[in-house]
């Protein structure tokens, strides 16, 4: 299962209520050189809005422009400061503004290149502008690659919690490129890494057990495997998305670790990496599935070890404030319709949904 032909690769996403039926996910080393002819044609007589970030734009959207453009493409490239704060109403506001400057009409199309600040920002202009256009995202971080850009959740975050603004829109296709991530920085390449490991936790041991064996070659980059890895992901999402595309049900597993580790997030004002945040999330729930009798502490030790075999946190971070963190945890039980539900492993690639936890063993990992 893990040796096929790593060449080229195509998985679709069926969505069976939705108004679209099916997108195509196509993941190859160099697509982003040939992509601009490629979506040039495909959207030709279309106005293409290009949204990227600076850094994104400096290494390869700026070039990525150049190419649709000599394609005879009629294309606006946007460009908003790199970073969580940018995904705000102030810049969906800037951004409708610049569309409807630039002429938008509800054929045109949002291509999104970056990594999931961009992809989650650009994905719901698109959402929201004239009711809803077509969007294109192009995933650069490893953690948009493997997670973020599979499954139409598109936001903006709020004073009150993260991506707490949002819609769900499906995009006409992601292009990913591994060859992006040699520009990532070490801490990206990380927060992709936590994306990875919680996949394979929640649905599938022997991916996990590849994950296992690979980590030490993982942390050092080696592209072969990331591009398995990136490849196994998406499979796995595409999987669960198509489904249970609006998160009534299965999809929730794709939060395990994510209801401790948006509170560390958010009681520490996101000055924690979100992948930095899931893996002592999951570290910590982990705990709590041992506690309550669901996981054996061998399984806990395994998800552990995978951990900081990838320089991934494993506790919560000991500077907590336990009032602002437990009152965070608040915000996403009201989300949720009462007691804070946790996604919690049975047992390494099987996971429960809707667990209430006793606050007392909450507090027991603080
Ligand atoms: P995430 O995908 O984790 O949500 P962001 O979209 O915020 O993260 O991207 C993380 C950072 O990495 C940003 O500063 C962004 O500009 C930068 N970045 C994104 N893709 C690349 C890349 N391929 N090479 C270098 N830097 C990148
Ligand atoms: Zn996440």
């Amino acid at each position: 299962m893990w040796s096929h032909d790593m060449e080229m690769k195509n998985i679709r996403v069926r969505l069976t209520p939705s108004t679209r039926t099916s997108y195509a996910i196509q993941i190859k080393s160099g697509l982003l050189v040939s992509l601009p002819a490629t979506l040039a044609s495909a959207y030709r007589g279309r106005r293409i809005f290009i949204i990227t970030d600076a850094n994104v734009a400096a290494y390869y959207a700026s070039r990525f422009h150049r190419r649709i453009v000599q394609e005879g493409a009629e294309t606006v490239l946007l460009e908003v400061a790199p970073g969580e704060l940018s995904k705000s109403h102030a810049v969906v506001h800037a951004l409708h503004t610049k569309l409807l400057a630039y002429g938008v009409r509800r054929d045109s199309v949002v291509m999104a290149i970056g990594g999931g600040v961009v992809g989650d920002l650009a994905g719901y202009v698109a959402a929201t502008i004239l009711r809803g256009i077509s969007y294109v995202h192009i995933p650069t971080t490893l953690l948009a690659q493997v997670d973020s850009s599979v499954g139409g959740k598109v936001g903006i975050n709020h004073a009150r919690g993260k991506n707490l603004i949002g819609a769900f829109h499906q995009p006409d296709g992601v292009f990913i490129d591994p060859d992006v991530l040699h520009t990532l920085p070490a801490v990206e390449f990380r927060n992709g890494l936590a994306e990875g490991v919680k996949i394979a936790a929640a649905l599938d041991g022997g991916f996990f057990e590849y994950l296992e064996r690979s980590s030490f070659a993982l942390r050092k980059g080696n592209t072969r495997l990331l591009s398995q890895v990136i490849h196994t992901a998406v499979g796995l999402k595409a999987g669960v998305v198509s489904r249970d595309e609006r998160e009534q049900g299965l999809r929730k597993v794709l939060n395990l670790g994510h209801t401790l580790g948006h509170a560390v997030e958010s009681a520490t004002g996101y000055a924690i990496p979100h992948g930095y945040a899931i893996a002592a999330g999951m570290a910590a729930e982990a705990k709590i599935a041992v506690d309550m009798g669901f996981l054996r502490s061998k399984e806990y030790r395994r998800l552990v070890t995978v951990l900081q075999t990838l320089r991934l946190p494993t506790r919560l971070p000991g500077s907590l404030n336990r009032k602002t963190f437990l009152g965070a945890l608040n915000v996403d039980k009201k989300a949720e319709g009462g007691g804070t539900r946790f996604v919690l492993l049975k047992s390494i690639g099987e996971s429960m949904i809707g667990v209430d936890v006793p606050q007392n063993l909450i507090e027991a990992v603080l």
